[in-house]
């Protein structure tokens, strides 16, 4: 089959690698229908994290099921799923307190799981699935072609947004800023949205995500940075600064943008993957009462809650997705996403 690999920075190329086989009982085969590309990707794309030696990439797809191992209860051939971006059993402890990112016997798409198989990477035309219970969510009913990029998003960035506004505690009437305007800030405005934000201030330079923004829910779009941003969403919010605030970047200046964002007593939700370090300033924190909360979202857990608004239209995650490809131009759809031409790109192979 063919399936996406990462070379060295800037070198992704689709190529001809094994099929993918059912290695244990609770595996399960998956034809991708359609997969994405991260801005976590863009990591080892841009080579601020290296690459010793080639290797499977992508992990966000949804799929149909054509195969499962003789132990799998809950996920049949031919019921189309939705992969979260990581492999999870649902059932130890600390899937059972909600945080399956944190699984015990768990694991990376792309990589060897710890049963003896290996989990193909998302961005290719089949993934073998360990733990398949666990880990795949079925979309029931018949799937229209319209619903695949809004149920993609259930993958990753709408249930890591979802996380970040959870995180910071996010109540009808907040005021929210948003720190970040790639898929997870536009998806964070969402959630902030539907957890009843009545003011949401999305901190974009770009023309576009803002126009997006604000379709997601912003009302009120804030360009500024460093010490003016802080300004305008101080302006927006009485003064104070906003009750909770959503970073979705992972850089240094992206947290402290939210710290200094937030009211006195106010919470940051994070989850932008940490990137160039940033740290918490513990005093400038303990002086304004601001907590942080947050971390790598355990989206599996959340496609359940999101999945009916998704597929009933009540919130269009989908939108994310600017641009589509085939499976065969990966290449491109990193390069258009590391340039900034596409917030995110949806790929079909
Ligand atoms: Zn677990």
């Amino acid at each position: 089959m063919l399936a996406t690999v990462i070379h060295a920075a800037r070198d992704i190329r689709v190529e001809e690698v094994p099929d993918p086989v059912l290695s244990t009982g609770g595996d399960a085969i998956v034809r991708v229908v359609a997969a994405c590309v991260c801005g976590s990707d863009l990591w080892p794309y841009r080579g601020v994290t290296a690459t010793d030696e080639p290797h499977r990439i992508g992990h966000e797809f949804v799929g149909v099921v054509e195969a499962v191992g003789d132990d799998v209860r809950d996920i049949t051939p031919g019921d189309f799923v939705i992969a979260p971006f990581y492999v999870c059993d649902g059932t130890c402890v600390n899937c059972r307190n909600g945080v399956s990112t944190s699984c015990l016997t768990g694991g990376w798409w792309g990589s060897a799981d710890r049963l003896g198989g290996f989990a193909d990477g998302g961005q290719g035309e089949r993934v073998r699935v360990p733990l398949a219970d666990g880990t795949l969510a079925v979309v029931p009913g018949p799937v229209a072609d319209d619903e695949i990029p809004g149920l993609l998003t259930l993958s990753d960035v709408m249930g890591t947004g979802h996380h970040a506004a959870v995180s910071a505690g996010v109540q009808a009437g907040d005021s929210v800023a948003v720190v970040g305007d790639g898929a997870v800030g536009l998806c964070a405005i969402i959630a902030a949205k539907r957890l009843g934000a009545t003011t949401i201030i999305a901190m974009s330079r770009h023309p576009e995500r803002q126009e997006l923004a604000r379709r997601f829910g912003a009302t009120h779009i804030v360009a500024e940075r460093g010490k003016d941003g802080i300004e305008r969403v101080r302006e927006l919010t009485d003064g104070i600064g906003a009750d909770r605030v959503l970073e979705c970047v992972g850089t240094k200046e992206s947290m402290d943008q939210a710290l200094r964002s937030t009211r006195p007593g106010g919470m940051v939700g994070y989850v932008g993957v940490p990137n160039g370090g940033p740290e918490l300033p513990i005093a400038q924190m303990f002086g304004r009462n601001v907590g942080v909360n947050g971390g790598v979202a355990p989206v599996r857990g959340y496609i359940d809650e999101l999945l009916p608004d998704v597929r009933s239209g009540a919130i269009v995650p989908g939108l994310v997705f600017d641009l589509e490809l085939p499976l065969g131009e990966a290449a491109e759809a990193y390069a258009a996403m590391d340039e900034r031409r596409a917030v995110k790109v949806l790929l079909r192979p």
